[in-house]
């Protein structure tokens, strides 16, 4: 599997899985562009460390839950490599309450940066993509959205929604030869479920059936197959990559 000559995106790849996908990409041959919204020193050492494989990389930081800042993220992309194949829409913020409690401003945020964020990316990278006929999509949700989380009905939401933008824009860009997938991530140790009550992911490992939490490197791997050509046959498809959680 190789992805050698390929220009990606992956939005929010200073921390964590968004990470990860940008040094798995880069590893099989992509030239990476890592986005970040506030973490500039991380970011710049995740483009150091992709460098220093070998790889080519940049870091362009936006908030790509605002519809100007993506065009500009992809404006930027094209401007320093000429085109844009891959795009993984993985930045994402969770502020948990129960329902009674949840500010509208926890609500809007979360929205606006796990999901408008994703419509705001496949937007900007449509017509580029349109033109040369090719491109893979891929949509970071979460078991949350498929399965649902008491104290998440926000991340939740905004997660079950990218599972219908994923299939509505499967069926909308197929005949473009743009594929859209997501992945489901289950249990990751991340700094977003670090500061998580030890109680709460004890449960978590019992209730994934292979017993242990995933690592940023296991959701990567089936980032790097779907937007391979090994998956050119695949779309509209929700990948769960959990340990069993979600069964
Ligand atoms: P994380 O460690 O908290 O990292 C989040 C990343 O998103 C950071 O690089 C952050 O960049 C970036 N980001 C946040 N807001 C942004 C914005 N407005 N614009 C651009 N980048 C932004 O989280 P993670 O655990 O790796 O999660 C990555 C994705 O996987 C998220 O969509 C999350 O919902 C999903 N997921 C995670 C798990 C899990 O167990 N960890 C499970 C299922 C799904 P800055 O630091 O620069 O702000």
């Amino acid at each position: 599997m190789r992805l050698d000559g390929k220009v990606a995106i992956v939005t929010g790849s200073s921390r964590g899985i968004g990470r990860a996908i940008a040094l798995k990409l880069a590893s099989l041959g992509a030239k990476v562009v890592v986005n970040y919204n506030k973490g500039a020193q991380a970011a710049q050492e995740v483009v150091e460390q992709i460098k220093a494989q070998g790889g080519e990389a940049i870091a362009i930081q936006a908030d790509v839950s605002k519809f100007e800042e993506a065009q500009r993220l992809v404006e930027e992309t094209l401007k320093a490599f000429g085109k844009v194949d891959i795009l993984v829409n993985n930045a994402g913020i969770n502020r948990d309450n129960l329902l009674a409690m949840m500010k509208e401003s926890d609500w809007d945020e979360v929205l606006d940066t796990n999901l408008k964020s994703a419509f705001n990316c496949c937007k900007a990278v449509l017509r580029p993509m349109l033109k040369q006929r090719y491109g893979r999509i891929v949509n970071v949700s979460s078991v949350a959205g498929l399965r649902g989380n008491p104290g998440q009905a926000n991340y939740c939401a905004s997660k079950a929604g990218l599972i219908g933008l994923t299939k509505a824009l499967a069926k909308e860009l197929g005949p473009r030869n743009i594929t859209v997938n997501a992945v489901a991530p289950g249990f990751i140790e991340t700094d977003m479920t670090a500061s998580l009550p030890e109680e709460l992911k004890k449960k978590a490992v019992e209730l994934t059936p292979l017993g242990r939490a995933g690592k940023p490197e296991d959701v990567a791997n089936a980032v790097a197959f779907l937007v391979s050509d090994e998956a050119s046959f695949i779309t509209g498809q929700v990948l769960a990559v959990d340990g069993g959680l979600a069964v």
